[in-house]
């Protein structure tokens, strides 16, 4: 065995972990952890007492394990401890092995003891004066017992001693797929992405449904949909995303209403496909970036005439965000500059500058009537592509000829 042995402690929020949901929420994050970890070399991922332990083969593997536990729902907060034999040779050994993954302390430090093992020779203050006096040796960062800006700590038990210092915070929230899934409506903006985030983070798995107009328009935001897919990605084991071409049902739909009416046929359409998919995925809510009043297809008049054409939930996490509140979370999460490219937006397709804000549920379904509107959904999943498992080898190429 090697003299020191790094492992990553990754601690989740007590509260989640309470009743007798436990042991599934801990399977779902020990499979998340291993998705996010895929392609690092660690050598071993166990649960002990509701915490996951990384066993790494090198300290060196830490920065960048550091960063994909980052991507991982319901890590409340983790940080590497290096453990070793009792002597003071080895705590220092590993101390060095710790100074070398995680850098010299930014700022001044000091190191904190505790024995769980009252048998052993020296006491706290003189582990943390030998262990304090090495650090500072090694890295000439000053010592400050009040006010440290990095605390080292030493644990001693009976089998070995660890060393670690940084707990850095996770991303919260729940293990993705412990809220089962739902089928997100993805255009290429800057909402929709933000939403799918929001609840992959309260432990849903998502299935993305792109509605597109290509080839009447160009092919821009089914590119951008297959990017923000394997970005979000990261979160979730297993992506799935469905691209279905509407722009013949639009064609339909404008030659039979009105304009003004048009965005919200569009919009009902697109719901009730996502409805098909959602039954088929075992999908218990239909999710949207709709924010009230964003635009003027936004009013709760439209919302609820929207909505009307499906039986599922439809769920709006960011119905009370500003658009500002909404841009600066796609910065943090890093999915606006996918979001910021221009595209075509299809539901402009055939669509007045002025379209109607306060539409009803008996004008909407009037101005279906001369319409086959189950037709028109089958007839648009008939044409669908999907795409499932890791977004890296998907080939938006295939979906454009499937589209064309
Ligand atoms: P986003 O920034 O997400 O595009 P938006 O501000 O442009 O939102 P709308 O275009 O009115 O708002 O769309 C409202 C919501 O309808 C989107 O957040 C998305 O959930 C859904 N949606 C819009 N266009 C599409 C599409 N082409 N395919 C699938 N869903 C869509
Ligand atoms: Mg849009």
């Amino acid at each position: 065995m090697p003299a020191i042995r790094p492992v990553v402690v990754v601690r989740v929020h007590e509260v989640a972990l309470k009743g007798r949901n436990r042991p599934w929420f801990m399977r779902m994050l020990r499979r998340n952890l291993a998705h996010a970890l895929r392609g690092v070399p660690y050598a071993d991922l166990k649960l002990r007492s509701g915490r996951a332990l990384i066993s790494l083969k090198d300290v060196a593997e830490w920065s960048q394990v550091r960063e994909r536990l980052s991507h991982v729902f319901g890590v409340a907060n983790y940080s590497l401890t290096v453990e070793s034999g009792l002597s003071l040779d080895e705590i220092r050994e590993a101390v060095g092995a710790l100074l070398e993954a995680e850098g010299p302390p930014v700022g001044s430090f000091r190191v904190r003891a505790k024995r769980s093992n009252k048998e052993y020779p020296l006491i706290s203050p003189e582990i943390e004066r030998a262990i304090g006096a090495d650090i500072q040796q090694r890295t000439g960062a000053p010592v400050d017992l009040r006010q440290p800006d990095q605390t080292y700590r030493v644990e001693i038990l009976h089998d070995g001693a660890y060393v670690s210092s940084e707990t850095i915070p996770g991303p919260g929230g729940l293990p993705v797929g412990v809220s089962g899934r739902v089928v997100v409506l993805m255009s290429g903006g800057y909402d929709s992405p933000v939403a799918a985030y929001r609840m992959m983070k309260r432990g849903c798995e998502v299935t993305l449904v792109h509605c597109h107009a290509y080839p009447f328009v160009r092919s821009t935001s089914i590119e951008k949909v297959v990017e923000l897919a394997q970005h979000l990605g990261r979160h979730q084991p297993g992506m799935r995303l469905t691209i279905v071409p509407i722009g013949q049902a639009q064609r339909q739909i404008a030659i039979a209403s009105e304009p003004e009416i048009r965005v919200v046929l569009y919009r009902r359409l697109m719901m009730r496909i996502a409805e098909a998919i959602a039954l088929q995925e075992g999908a218990g809510a239909i999710v949207t970036g709709e924010s009230l009043g964003q635009v003027s297809s936004q009013t709760l008049d439209n919302l609820r005439a929207i909505g009307a054409a499906v039986e599922l939930p439809i769920l709006r996490p960011l119905i009370g965000f500003d658009k500002d509140e909404i841009m600066a979370e796609a910065e943090r999460i890093g999915t606006a500059p996918i979001s910021r490219v221009p595209d075509d937006d299809c539901c402009t397709v055939f669509v007045p500058r002025h379209p109607t804000t306060h539409a009803t549920i008996a004008e909407a379904e009037a101005a279906e009537a001369p319409l086959d509107v189950q037709a028109l959904v089958g007839e648009s999943l008939a044409q669908r592509t999907d795409f499932h498992g890791d977004p890296a080898r998907w080939d938006v190429m295939q979906a454009l000829a499937g589209a064309a």
